[in-house]
């Protein structure tokens, strides 16, 4: 069964790998729902314009992925939700002492909990319509850590738990739930990153590109939005029907050091 056709919900995407990741679901025929927790016109643009250029339904509905309320009803109101991808995430970089506790706990609502509201939300349509795919955008900081990212880590660990679960809980359904731990991709995210670590090390961008960031990369080169897009439309595929409750690396080698 193809999944042309099909609706999804993309948490978190009027930016960087969401808005990918959107973006290559629709060029396969994938309906989707954008999110962000802005309402402008340009958040509704980013709809239209795929409307547009890809032929299939588009729609952005505003809701704050740190409040639970507004995650389930992301769900309710997409109307549908074949595809689940719990994308949404913000980054916040400090030693754990110094570490704000209400960065902690933003981190840990946007990162973490907002998945477990949508999944909780959208798989009993998915029961009723007797498909399903959860694709949970974790990070390689799922699998290993780094310093100064405590919540972040915290989060991402704790979504690949979820993801095993939620496939054990779905395991007779033909649903599958899983997590693509990407590497770094040059997002507004990263880009935010860059001035702190130029002051932090002294360099310029180029080297922290490069002795920094793309060092942790053993290709050396940064994933692409449409890598991942493309990884997630995998996961919808008939090929990876019995691929449930694991992982994908797309981080140029960073988990094989
Ligand atoms: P980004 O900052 O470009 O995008 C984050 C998106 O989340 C934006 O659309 C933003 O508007 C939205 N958002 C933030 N807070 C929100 C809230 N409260 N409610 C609703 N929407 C909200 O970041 P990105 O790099 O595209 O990151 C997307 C996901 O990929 C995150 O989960 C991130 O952890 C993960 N990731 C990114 C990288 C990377 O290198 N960029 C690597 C591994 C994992």
């Amino acid at each position: 069964m193809s999944f042309a056709g099909k609706t999804a919900v993309i948490t978190g995407s009027n930016s960087g790998i969401g808005l990918g990741i959107a973006r290559e679901m629709a060029k396969a025929g994938v309906n989707v729902v954008l999110n962000s927790f802005s309402d402008s016109a340009d958040d509704h643009a980013l709809a239209s314009g795929i409307v547009a250029e890809f032929g299939v339904e588009a729609k952005y509905i505003a809701a704050d992925m740190s409040k639970s309320d507004d995650c389930r009803r992301l769900i309710v109101e997409a109307g549908r939700c074949d595809i689940l991808v719990n994308n949404v995430g913000i980054q916040h970089v400090a030693p754990i002492e110094d570490f704000p506790a209400g960065k902690w706990d933003a981190i840990i609502a946007i990162n973490l909990s907002s998945a477990f509201h949508t999944t909780a939300a959208a798989l009993p349509g998915m029961r009723i319509n007797g498909w399903g795919r959860i694709v949970n955008i974790a990070s390689a900081h799922g699998l290993t850590a780094s310093p100064y990212k405590s919540a972040y880590v915290a989060a991402k660990h704790g979504i690949v738990g979820m993801t095993k679960v939620v496939a054990l809980e779905t395991a007779q359904d033909p649903i599958t739930a899983n997590a693509i731990c990407p590497g770094y991709v040059l997002t507004p995210l990263v880009e935010a990153q860059i001035p702190e670590t130029m002051k932090e090390y002294g360099m310029d961008r180029e080297t922290v590109i490069k002795d920094v960031m793309l060092a942790r990369q053993p290709s050396k080169e940064f994933a692409t939005v449409e890598q991942l897009g493309g990884t997630v439309n995998f996961l919808c595929s008939d090929a990876a029907a019995q691929i449930t409750g694991t992982t994908i690396s797309v981080d140029g080698g960073w988990t094989a050091l």
